[in-house]
């Protein structure tokens, strides 16, 4: 079966209906080969049967009716001796025909020993019949007609029919009773087959069916570890793979979706701008690798300090990071700013080229507003960058903080 776990879904089904339908066929071609021996066996014991038995019939009646009736009455004159000839010579013609007739049906060795009698008794008797016709002819006078022998010859062909006919009657019943077993044998035979292809039809199919199952399951699981690839490419395409945070595309998208809620909902709204303090001259002390090691320490410095699940950080781009806040007021943006510095600089990385302090350092410019239809989608981020610029201007180690979103679109524009 192992070839049907080898077809695909399409197959596997046209396999099922070529199956079934050549289950049918054969059944079919049992049944009607059943049916025609039966035809062939009701037809023997009809014209095996009965149309003889019918046969001997009408010749026994045609001795009694045809030949002796008419005899009788010519002997008491009621008759004429021309009607009688006439009558007997039509029933003699009438009985060869019908024996003619009996004898050409198909006969058994034991039957035919017993046919080959009486048809020796009925050319006998004829022959008698015939003798009285020429009688008659010559003139002869009914009267003289030796009746007892008449009535002997009658007798004696009543009884060899009679015998034949009760032959003929006792192989109709037999026919009848092997007729009436095969037909028992045919219907066990059609049953059996029948339920032999509704076996085998039920086991291929389960077999079908399992394999469509197998198909199904494998069908499933591919899908299940593409949605994982998927979910894992998705995460890479958004996601910074030196510090594992959110990068600067995921960045625009989430900047347009917050900013949206945050108008709609007119609540607090807040964008930090960090950047790195001297950290040209960092990696120009330390080298790239312990630059992209102080790069990671910032990122998990703000990732530990934004825990909120509405808290975004971001690396923008270089030694440059961005936070997102949702519904977080000034007072709390600049301390949370303020906290973010400090943590920066109790990881105590060495920076001994830094004019800010002996260990690296952070800026920060911060922007925080309650967001409304009129607040412009750019202005936060220039604004931010203008602050950063001037925590810089300050002395760097710091943050700068403004709420003044529409002063700054003034000054831009
Ligand atoms: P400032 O305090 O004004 O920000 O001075 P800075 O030296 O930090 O400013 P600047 O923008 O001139 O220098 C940024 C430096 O950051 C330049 C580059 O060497 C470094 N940098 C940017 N991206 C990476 C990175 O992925 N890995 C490492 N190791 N260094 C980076
Ligand atoms: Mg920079
Ligand atoms: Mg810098």
């Amino acid at each position: 079966m192992r070839f049907i776990e080898a077809l695909k879904l399409r197959s596997k089904l046209f396999f099922l209906f070529v199956l079934i339908t050549l289950g049918l066929v054969f059944v079919g071609i049992v049944g009607a080969s059943y049916i025609n021996a039966m035809k062939k066996n009701m037809d023997s014991l009809y014209f095996g049967s009965l149309v003889p038995v019918t046969e001997l019939n009408e010749i026994l009646q045609t001795y009694h009716s045809g030949i002796s009736d008419p005899i009788y009455k010519a002997s008491r004159q009621e008759i004429s001796t021309l009607q009688t000839t006439q009558k007997i010579e039509k029933s003699l013609q009438y009985i060869n025909k019908k024996w003619e007739s009996y004898i050409s049906h198909y006969k058994n060795e034991e039957e035919v020993a017993y046919v080959e009698y009486v048809d020796m008794e009925l050319t006998s008797t004829n022959k008698a019949f015939n003798k009285i016709i020429g009688f008659l002819k010559s003139g002869g006078n009914p009267k003289n007609i030796a009746l007892n022998r008449v009535e002997d010859k009658i007798f004696k062909m009543h009884g060899v029919l009679k015998k034949l006919i009760n032959y003929e009657v006792n192989v109709a019943q037999y026919e009848r009773k092997k007729f009436l077993n095969k037909y028992d044998d045919i219907a066990l035979n059609v049953g059996l087959t029948l339920i032999f292809v509704i076996i085998a039809v039920l086991v291929i199919s389960m077999y079908v069916f399992k394999s469509i199952q197998q198909d199904h399951t494998k069908l499933h699981d591919i899908a299940k570890k593409l949605r994982k690839a998927n979910k894992k490419l998705e995460n890479a395409s958004y996601t910074d793979s030196l510090t594992g945070l959110y990068n600067r595309r995921y960045f625009n998208h989430i900047y347009e979706r917050e900013l949206k809620r945050a108008k709609r909902n007119k609540t607090y709204i807040t964008f930090m701008m960090l950047d790195i303090d001297y950290f040209k001259q960092y990696n120009d002390t330390y080298g790239h690798v312990e630059g992209d090691f102080a790069l990671k320490s910032v990122a998990k410095v703000l990732k530990d300090t934004l825990k909120r699940p509405s808290d975004y950080v971001f690396r923008l781009g270089g030694e440059e990071f961005g936070v997102l806040l949702s519904e977080t007021n000034e007072t709390d943006s600049a301390n949370l700013a303020r906290t973010l510095c400090q943590s920066v600089k109790d990881r105590e990385l060495k920076h001994e080229k830094s004019k800010a302090n002996e260990f690296v350092t952070v800026s920060v410019g911060v922007v925080c507003c309650i967001a409304d239809d009129a607040l412009d989608d750019e202005i936060m981020i220039s604004r931010a960058d203008e602050m950063l610029y001037k925590a810089k201007e300050g002395g760097r180690d710091r943050y700068q903080i403004t709420t003044n979103v529409t002063l700054a679109k003034t000054i831009s524009a």
